[in-house]
């Protein structure tokens, strides 16, 4: 990581007296993650922290905000606070539509706002990025600019840099896991932390609702291009029907990557207002968020997103046709 840049954020730290911090629209381990450890570090710092996302935590995160800081953003309530900030801190994300009506309030503000992230930088994104596409999750960034600031890594902390990096490479198993996933985290366990704990809580804390829904996603699982793609969508009605919610899906477009021979998965999801979404998962061979670009949505080489507004049923044979290009035959 840059020091120069690493030095930059660190001396907005030192000088800043409140800060607000958030993340993307349905948020991950990794979000929440950054936001937790850098909530803490702040806290001992003595610094006033406020975090604000456009989605509530999952209840499989709430463990790691056990002061239960994070606040669903409600324009009447925290403009002010965000307006008054000396930073914001935007982490896990370079996109102002993914951030809603935080986005679109913070945007134009003068409030200076710094980005960690390890997303594809976009364009004219704020002042301050501290971004690196290599990192593992920004989690990993996280934790360079912990320790670039000489900070001391409290449980707390570690509990939330852990959460990062396991969701983010499906517990060391994707392609973004490095030696520096392993050695980052075994220095957090070293600190004192339980990896068991955090998996039960992360991975062993679903409703069942979301259960029921991943059946039923798989049950409706179909293959194309010889077996290479595999796909399945999730209708509004069947949301409702399960008594779930969108971000009950988290995780589901990774697994079908499990069956021998599929190189790219798809989840397509129906949302409120005429929009739907679709996850886009590869095995590695074959870079997938070129075609999430095409549609206005963006990710990572191997894992991508795409958020549209229009009908889903019309829409899906356009993805797959785009899709099955990528094998050249
Ligand atoms: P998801 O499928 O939501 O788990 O997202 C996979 C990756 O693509 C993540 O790194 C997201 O940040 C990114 N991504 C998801 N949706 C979008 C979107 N609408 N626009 C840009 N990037 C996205
Ligand atoms: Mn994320
Ligand atoms: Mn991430």
């Amino acid at each position: 990581m840059d020091k120069t840049l690493l030095a930059k954020v660190r001396d907005c730290i030192t000088a800043g007296r409140k800060f607000v911090l958030t993340t993307h629209v349905n948020p991950d381990g990794d979000g929440l993650g950054c936001e937790a450890a850098l909530a803490a570090w702040l806290t001992d710092l003595g610094k006033d922290v406020h975090i604000f996302n456009s989605s509530p935590v999952p209840a499989n995160y709430r463990f790691i905000d056990p002061d239960k800081l994070m606040m669903v953003y409600n324009r009447d309530l925290h403009r002010e606070i965000l307006l008054s900030a000396d930073y914001i801190m935007i982490l896990d994300i370079s996109d102002w539509k993914r951030l809603r009506e935080l986005g679109e309030d913070a945007r134009g503000a003068a409030v200076p706002k710094i980005c960690i992230d390890h997303h594809p930088p976009q364009d004219k994104f704020v002042d301050i990025k501290l971004v690196d596409t290599s990192a593992c999750a920004t989690g990993e960034i996280v934790y360079d600019l912990l320790k670039f600031a000489g900070a001391k890594i409290t449980r707390r902390i570690a509990e939330a840099l852990y959460t990062s990096i396991i969701t983010d490479t499906g517990s060391f198993r994707f392609s973004n896991t490095n030696i520096r996933s392993f050695r980052i985290c075994g220095e957090l366990v070293e600190i004192g932390i339980s990896p068991q704990r955090i998996y039960q809580n992360v991975y062993e804390h679903q409703p069942l609702s979301k259960i029921r829904l991943f059946a039923h996603a798989l049950n409706h699982l179909k293959l194309e291009d010889k077996g290479r793609v595999a796909w399945f969508d999730i209708t509004k009605e069947v949301l409702v029907e399960k008594g779930a919610n969108t971000y009950d899906t988290e995780g589901f477009s990774d697994y079908p990557r499990v069956i021998n021979g599929v190189e790219v998965s798809i989840m397509f999801i129906e949302m409120d207002e005429g929009k739907f979404k679709v996850s886009l998962r590869s095995r590695g061979n074959y870079v997938i968020n070129g075609i999430a670009q095409k549609y206005g949505g963006g990710g990572h080489p191997y894992a991508a997103g795409i958020m549209i507004e229009g009908n889903m049923k019309e829409y899906i044979p356009r993805i797959l046709e785009e899709v099955s290009y990528l094998f050249n035959d």
